[in-house]
């Protein structure tokens, strides 16, 4: 039997999915909705979805404080057990979940199936195994052993943004799981679909009532509400800068630790001595998707003397990108998420545009699918200088900037020149330089001649505006528990 089943259900792409709140381990609605369109034709309406408000975010953390005791109670082993069933149950509806997701946020339906949702299914298996390995740290002093264990914090709140709704909810919610807390995971509204399947799989994986709950709304509304309950123990927030800043205050003020990860400008760094062809192949890719991803190199910083040999590459890879409907094959560059999105983005070209910036590309909505068509050009701006406002802010859209350097210290001075400080990607044929620039650049993660290569384990997060903490393996276990040191007396015969 699917799991897709109880509640108030819409067919998306031939799944039921449910449109209700997932609270107790019981499909709850509000009496009010918000209207959930998709991105590949703005004329469908996917779904009316609840939205929840204060009463709804207060059912939420009272379900995630009762079944608290009992799940941290499990342990790690227990939770495991849960956790794994969970992973299985994921990549067993990988197709299904591909054909939501694909329809509410527009993300390639290929990359969603072959790469992206499975790392959802890896986010639960790597943590429950990353939480059973704990070793206790324990150190001998001045006669007493220092035990440092992991005690599970209690309800915590996950916040989560449109682009890869899913993947990135994972990503958060297993290790919170792992550590022994109970969670209220808050998707983005606008694209909540996904993550109401995820309910379904962990109900179905026997997951305890009030261990695992999603609450759909506004982030304004249910969102705010709920990160201001005084009940909750940890906040773990993706999303912007700004709405960082609201729910930084809110957990001020019942001094609950929260973690932000937030925005990106990175730097894509192009050196003379790299394969250039590489570089600007792996350069131009990062359309795809129209470009909302955080981690992208949105500055592209080459070298002055291959300027022109570099342009004349990445005009021929961008010029190969395929505009469409991300359900079909050979389509790279999906429409964005929402109208309002494209208006945002539109309006730093046109702003560009006007400041003296240099189009070299696009810089332009695409005609495809007619006024209501969200897609854009894949668009290369060479900014006036450095303080132009496409170099300096987050565009998340198919926006591309273009700079060169003349050394390598000018390629650290404009790499390190934004407020951001999320990744770094750097191409060169120099191994030497490859560790200085590695050193140098100021960014939670810095890849060297590859892009979104990642080890689960390795710390995650941002630097400035960028984020708060980090999340990844043992860093996130950490976050989601009280670390605990309990001391022995040592040779005691008591
Ligand atoms: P957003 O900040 O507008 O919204 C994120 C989430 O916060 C949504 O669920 C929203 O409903 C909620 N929210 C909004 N106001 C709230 C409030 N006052 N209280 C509580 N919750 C509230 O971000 P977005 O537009 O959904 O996502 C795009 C942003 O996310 C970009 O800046 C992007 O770079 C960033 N992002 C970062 C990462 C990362 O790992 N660093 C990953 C993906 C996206």
């Amino acid at each position: 039997m699917s799991p897709f089943t109880g509640g108030n259900r819409v067919d998306v792409g031939g799944v039921a999915v449910s449109t209700d709140h997932y609270i107790g381990g019981q499909r709850v609605a509000s009496p009010t909705t918000f209207e959930d369109r998709s991105p590949l034709d703005w004329s469908v309406k996917l779904a009316d979805v609840s939205r929840g408000d204060a009463h709804t975010a207060d059912l939420a953390v009272q379900a995630a404080a009762a079944a608290f005791p009992e799940w941290a109670a499990m342990g790690v082993k227990g939770r495991g057990d849960v956790m794994r069933r969970v992973a299985d149950l994921i990549d067993e509806h990988v197709p299904s979940l591909a054909a939501v997701e694909c329809l509410d946020m527009a993300m390639l339906e290929e990359s969603l199936r072959l790469r992206v949702l499975s790392r959802g299914a890896r986010n639960f298996r790597a943590y429950a195994d990353l939480a059973e390995q704990y070793d206790e740290r324990v150190w001998s002093s001045n006669g007493t052993a220092n035990r440092v264990m992991r005690m599970p914090a209690g309800p915590t709140v996950v916040i989560t943004p449109w682009n890869a709704p899913f993947m990135l909810s994972t990503w958060k919610c297993a290790p919170a799981l792992a550590a022994g807390n109970t969670v209220i995971l808050k998707p983005a509204e606008w694209s909540p679909l996904s993550c109401s399947l995820l309910a379904d799989l962990c109900h179905e994986a026997g997951m305890p009532p009030g261990v695992f709950n999603v609450v759909q709304g506004i982030g304004e509304e249910v969102g705010a509400a709920l990160v201001a309950d005084p009940r909750l123990t940890r906040i773990s927030f993706t999303g912007s800068p700004d709405t960082a800043k609201h729910i930084g205050r809110a957990a001020a003020e019942n001094i609950v630790p929260f973690t932000a990860e937030l925005g990106g400008k990175g730097p894509f760094v192009v050196f003379a001595d790299s394969d250039l062809e590489a570089a600007a192949k792996k350069a131009a890719g990062q359309y795809d998707d129209s470009g909302q991803v955080c981690l992208a190199g949105t500055r592209l910083l080459v070298e002055a003397s291959v300027r022109d040999e570099f342009l004349e590459l990445f005009h021929r890879f961008a010029d190969a990108h395929v505009l469409g409907d991300s359900r079909e094959a050979g389509t790279t560059i999906s429409p964005m998420i929402h109208p309002e999105h494209v208006t945002r983005v539109a309006g730093f070209v046109d702003r560009a545009r006007a400041n003296g910036d240099t189009i070299l590309r696009g810089g332009q909505r695409s005609p495809l699918g007619g006024d209501d068509g969200l897609w854009y050009e894949p668009t290369l701006i060479e900014p006036r200088n450095n303080d132009s406002e496409v170099v300096q802010h987050e565009i998340f859209g198919p926006v591309l900037t273009f700079q060169t350097f003349t050394d390598e210290a000018d390629a650290v001075r404009l790499a390190n020149s934004t407020a951001y400080g999320l990744s770094a990607i750097v191409y060169t044929g120099s191994q030497s330089r490859a560790e200085r620039m590695g050193r140098a650049v100021r960014a939670g993660t810095v890849w060297t001649n590859c892009f979104l290569v990642r080890d689960l384990t390795a710390p995650f997060g941002g630097c400035g505006i960028s984020g708060i903490g980090r999340e990844g393996g043992d860093y996130a276990l950490d976050f989601y528990s009280d670390l605990k040191m309990f001391q022995v007396l040592e040779n005691t015969t008591e």
